[in-house]
């Protein structure tokens, strides 16, 4: 059996917790509540699916991938989180998350983007709900992301441009905290992954879960395992999630970048070690003094060097277990896809469809559900670079 939600701490066995200045605890405590009372209202979670419905496009379809297993050797099903509004998981938690600001009263959101695929949901949910918002992003991915950028602005949200540290997402989770602590009467951080402190993982595992609660209800059996990229987790834990107790293997891909034993990858859980990183205790990249390291993927989303502590509970329980699939992998998963399935996934995606390359020998016989994070126009550029 798998723990329904965090302990009076906030904790995933020993993981999770609030590690957070002072000033953030009266607000923390705020959003647990209004969270828990807005999950139980009927009304709340009917507006939540609705907006799903007409404007997100779901339920996402359940594709039989004929074409992908032929040549893998093993039934492949695809959950279609890149044909949701935005073309990614991430405006599930968006939505979610702006209509439980508005429910507080807060007309303002921040958040933070690596990709800027979070940051073009959170945008897009602003709009949508008439929310001021203002998105955090490190400079080098405004540079890698230019696209997403200009998504952003057309859609009436301010970019800040983070400039600390190597210029990406952790660096934007960093700034985005610094302003919510400044603002925070007026102001909700909509947190893109299932990581911070708590009760964030949480609350975005519940608005994400709906991917996995939709798939269950599209199978006509259940498959002998799950697969999802992890960066934070926040696809693989909303797919994963209603599949955990129902005995089967859940498998999460995260990024080997140049290789797990270089200084270059995004393997927090397989080559990380328990610390705290942005207000929760989980698997982190970090080095002997306990300094964050920077992470490394060639997709900006899988780019962050630590995970949500709900995996990390999972890993060391053996409920899911922890893969890597490496850059030049991963721009093979992507051609993979395309040719068989006329899907271009995005490049976070894309570890996903290339571990299942890797495991085919284990898999013979087997029906793998796969989660499609996202697609993968953003990464068109990234991709000829190395092609
Ligand atoms: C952001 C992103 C991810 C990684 O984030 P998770 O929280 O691990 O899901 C994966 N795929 C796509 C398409 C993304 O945009």
């Amino acid at each position: 059996m798998t723990l329904q939600r965090p302990d009076a701490r906030g904790r995933f066995g020993t993981y999770g917790g609030v590690f957070a200045p002072e000033t953030l605890m009266p607000a923390l405590d705020e959003l647990e509540r209004a969270f828990e009372e807005a999950w139980a209202d009927d009304g709340f979670v009917g507006r939540f699916h609705e907006i799903l419905s007409t404007y997100v496009g779901r339920p996402t379809p359940l594709h039989e991938a004929a074409r992908l297993s032929e040549h893998l050797g093993f039934r492949v099903l695809l959950k279609r989180e890149d044909l949701a509004h935005t073309g990614a998981h991430k405006i599930n938690n968006a939505i979610g998350q702006a209509l439980l600001a508005q429910r507080m009263g807060k007309p303002r959101i921040i958040a933070e983007t690596g990709a800027g695929q979070h940051g073009v949901a959170t945008a897009t949910a602003a709009a949508y709900l008439g929310l001021e918002c203002v998105v955090y992003m490190g400079a080098k991915d405004m540079e890698r992301q230019r696209l997403n950028v200009e998504r952003m602005r057309l859609l009436g949200t301010a970019v800040e441009p983070v400039t600390t540290g190597a210029s990406t997402l952790k660096d934007a989770v960093s700034a985005a905290f610094r302003n919510w602590v400044e603002t925070v009467e007026t102001t909700h951080y909509i947190i893109g992954s299932v990581v911070g402190p708590h009760p964030f993982p949480w609350i975005v595992r519940e608005f994400q879960r709906v991917i996995g609660d939709e798939a269950l209800a599209q199978l006509d059996e259940l498959p002998d395992l799950v697969v999802a990229c992890v960066g934070g987790g926040s696809n693989a834990m909303g797919i994963f999630h209603p599949f955990a107790d129902k005995g089967l293997e859940l498998v999460g891909v995260e990024a080997a970048g140049l290789g797990v034993d270089t200084e270059h990858h995004g393997a927090s859980i397989g080559a990380g070690s328990p610390g705290v990183l942005h207000g929760s205790q989980t698997y982190m990249l970090q080095d002997d003094d306990g300094q964050v390291e920077e992470a490394y993927s060639i997709s900006a989303g899988l780019d962050y060097p630590g995970v949500g502590p709900e995996h990390a509970y999972f890993a060391d329980l053996g409920i899911a277990r922890y893969e890597s699939v490496t850059d030049a992998e991963a721009i093979e998963g992507v051609k993979l896809l395309c040719r068989t399935e006329g899907i271009l996934p995005a490049l976070e995606t894309a570890h996903a469809i290339a571990w299942l390359e890797k495991a085919k020998s284990d898999l013979a016989g087997k029906t793998v559900l796969v989660n499609v994070s996202g697609r993968g126009d953003k990464d068109v550029d990234t991709i000829l670079e190395h092609l």
